[in-house]
C-alpha cells in the first residue's frame, strides 16, 4: 500500500487534473459505470461531523472510501476545519492500495466540479462573478471560476465580512477588480458561487437575475442551506448525484417544501457526455447543486497515487 501525504498533493495534482479527472468521473457516472455509495455522516456534538463517502469506478478500477469531516474549532488552532483522508482499494481483491490526504484534494476536486458546472452551463459571455462565502474552500472556486469564463470583475458577500480579504487578494493575483457587495448587489453577477457552511438561506430569489447560473457548493449536509428554495423552483437544477442532492444537497429544502420535484433534477454528467444539452435560453437561471461524490474523491487521490509511483514518491508499506 502506499501512503501519500498531504504534504505530497500539492506538487502531484492540479487544478487542471483535477477539473479532467471530476469531468472524467461525471461522464462515467452519466453512463452508469460508475455509483456512489449511501454517504454516512454523524454529528459528533459542538458541530463537528463526521462520515464517509465511498463508490466504484468500474471504468476507471477504482474502489474506495473518504473519510472525515468538518471541526469547525480547527480554524482556532491553526489548522483548516476540513480534515480527510482517501483510502483505494483493489476493486478485484479488496486489498488496500493507498491512503492519500484528501485536504487539498478535497479543495481541488469541489473547485472542479463546480468550475465543470460553470463551463458546460454559464452564458459564454459571463462577465460578473459573484461569491457567496470567504472561507477555506472559497479561494480555491474563484481561482476555479476564473480558469473557464473570462471574468471582468468579481463581487462578493460574506457574513463574516472580514474575511473577504483573501478573497480580495486572490482577485488581485488574477487581474480582476474585487468588491465587497450587500446580497442585494447579487444582482449584477452573471454566475454567483456559494461557498458557505450557512444553516439558513442567505442569499434570495430577489438577489437574483434572469440568466444567472448559480454553482451551490457549501450544502453537503442535512440542515444547512445557502439560498431561498424558492430559487430551485425558478431554475433548472442540476447536480453531482441526485440521491445526494434531493437528501443532504440544497435540494433538499425546495423537495420538501414541494417546489422542486427530485425528478427534475439534472445530473451535470449527463450535460457533459451530451445526454442533456445543458443552457436552453440566455435569460433562464441554472444552478447547480454541488453535494460532493466519493467517486470525485476516488479520482482525483488515485491520480495522486499514480503520479507519486511514476516519481518513486510515498511510502510504500506492506498491507
Ligand atoms: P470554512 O469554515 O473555512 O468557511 C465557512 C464559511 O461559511 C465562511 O465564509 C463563513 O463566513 C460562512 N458562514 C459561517 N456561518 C454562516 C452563516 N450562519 N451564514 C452564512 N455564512 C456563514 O468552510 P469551508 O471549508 O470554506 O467550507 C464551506 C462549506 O462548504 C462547508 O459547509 C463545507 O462543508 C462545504 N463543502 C462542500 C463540499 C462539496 O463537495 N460540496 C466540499 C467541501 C466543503
Amino acid at each position: 500500500m502506499l501512503i501519500v501525504p498531504e504534504a505530497l498533493i500539492a506538487g502531484l495534482v492540479s487544478p487542471e487534473d483535477a477539473f479532467a479527472a471530476v469531468e472524467a468521473t461525471f461522464a462515467a457516472m452519466s453512463r452508469g459505470e460508475a455509483y456512489n455509495f449511501a454517504v454516512v455522516r454523524e454529528a459528533l456534538g459542538e458541530g463537528r461531523q463526521y462520515g464517509f463517502k465511498s463508490g466504484l469506478d468500474r471504468s476507471a478500477g477504482q474502489l474506495g472510501v473518504k473519510a472525515g469531516g468538518y471541526f469547525p474549532g480547527n480554524a482556532a488552532r491553526g489548522i483548516i476545519n476540513h480534515q480527510s483522508t482517501v483510502f483505494l482499494f483493489d476493486p478485484e481483491t479488496g486489498q488496500p492500495t493507498a491512503m492519500v490526504g484528501g485536504g487539498l484534494l478535497t479543495a481541488l476536486r469541489t473547485a472542479a466540479a463546480s468550475a465543470i458546472s460553470i463551463g458546460r452551463l454559464a452564458r459564454t459571455d459571463a462577465k460578473v462573478l459573484g461569491m457567496v462565502g470567504a472561507g477555506h474552500q472559497a479561494g480555491f472556486q474563484l481561482r476555479a471560476a476564473a480558469r473557464v469564463r473570462a471574468f471582468e470583475r468579481v463581487i462578493a458577500w460574506n457574513l463574516h465580512p472580514d474575511m473577504l480579504g483573501g478573497l480580495a487578494r486572490i482577485a488581485a493575483e488574477l487581474g480582476l477588480p474585487f468588491e465587497a457587495v450587500s446580497l442585494e448587489r447579487m444582482v449584477e453577477a452573471d454566475v454567483i458561487v456559494t461557498i458557505t457552511s450557512s444553516p439558513a438561506a442567505s442569499l434570495l430569489n430577489a438577489h437574483v437575475s434572469d440568466g444567472t447560473h448559480l454553482a451551490c457548493m457549501g450544502t453537503d449536509t442535512k440542515g444547512k442551506q445557502e439560498v431561498d428554495p424558492a430559487l430551485l423552483g425558478r431554475a433548472w437544477v442540476f447536480t453531482d448525484e441526485v440521491a445526494q442532492s434531493v437528501s443532504i444537497g440544497e435540494a433538499q429544502h425546495a423537495v420538501a417544501l414541494g417546489l422542486l420535484d427530485a425528478t427534475a433534477i439534472t445530473p451535470l454528467g449527463d450535460v457533459v457526455t451530451g445526454r442533456h444539452p445543458g443552457r436552453r435560453s440566455a435569460d433562464e437561471v441554472t444552478l447547480f447543486d454541488g453535494t460532493g461524490v466519493g467517486l470525485q474523491d476516488l479520482a482525483v487521490a488515485a491520480m495522486a497515487v499514480r503520479r507519486a509511483q511514476e516519481r518513486g514518491q510515498g511510502l510504500l508499506v506492506e498491507v
